[in-house]
């Protein structure tokens, strides 16, 4: 068994549910390139988390796919675990926005819950047309609802800047629907949440139906940025600092090694 001997981040194991993802998002690659969507069955992956624990020694388990909420039948896979294993964490990455991705955490042993983490990916439901993540405004607001009502207090959600035939108008979308969820939480909880917002900046990659768009200019980003900055300066939200000169190196990295 493979066991690290120094502290490492993701200190846990971890297995692999299901390879590929059948959402079809028009600027990611992993949705391409992993195709066709395949699962392994429910016994396979009790059974290798039975292994993970005896040999490993793990209390944690993540089950690994890039759309965990897809696979078939996973609010019985989950139940079967914890019946199974009492005192066995599950972390579920990768969840889609729905109110059943909220229940499914909400299954979990109350002291083994972790955050939410949702992947809107653009402000306005026209750009999230053009990327191919359809959830309506209206859907992503009933997910947040769901949690809060079921005791979240918190939310992480991720966001893309640079997309293809984004505007200013899509930014002040972020915004507003930032907005919208906090405002959210202060009538259901009475109090204001913790909104973490992770920001991605759009690099387009070979293979996906984005490869020949160009990547948005330093400049046109930084200025999106800046209105996110400003829009987002309230209490309660957490806004990241680093990410666009990150993203233009990664861009330059890319050019680089000529993928
Ligand atoms: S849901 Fe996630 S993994 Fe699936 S295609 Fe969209 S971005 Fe990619």
């Amino acid at each position: 068994p493979v066991v690290p001997y120094i502290e490492v981040v993701h200190d846990r194991g971890a297995i692999e549910i299901q390879r590929g993802c059948s959402r079809g998002c028009r600027f990611c690659q992993a949705g391409i390139i992993y195709r066709p969507v395949r699962e392994r069955s429910q016994p396979e992956v009790v059974q290798a988390i039975g292994e993970i624990i005896a040999n490993c020694g793990y209390s944690e388990v993540s089950l690994v796919s890039l759309s965990t909420s897809d696979y078939p039948h996973i609010d019985e896979l989950v139940a079967s675990l914890s019946h199974r294993y009492h005192n066995l964490a599950l972390s579920l990455p990768s969840l889609y926005i729905d109110s059943f991705s909220v229940e499914l955490m909400d299954s979990l042993p109350s002291h083994k819950k972790t955050g939410l983490t949702f992947a809107p990916e653009a402000g306005s439901e026209r750009l999230r047309r053009i990327i191919n993540k359809n959830i309506s405004e209206e859907e992503l607001l009933k997910t947040a609802a769901a949690a809060f009502d079921r005791g979240w207090t918190g939310l992480k959600l991720y966001f893309m800047l640079g997309l293809p035939a984004e505007t200013m108008d899509d930014i002040e979308g972020i915004i507003s629907l930032v907005d919208e969820v906090r405002a959210l939480c202060r009538r259901a909880k009475g109090r204001t949440p913790q909104i973490r917002i992770t920001l991605a900046t759009f690099v387009p990659k070979p293979h996906t139906p984005f490869q020949w768009v160009a990547q948005e200019s330093e400049q046109g980003l930084s200025a999106k940025h800046e209105l996110l900055k400003q829009g987002l300066r309230r209490k309660g939200i957490s806004y990241p600092g680093k990410t666009l000169k990150s993203a233009c190196l990664r861009q330059h990295c890319h050019e680089e090694i000529g993928d």
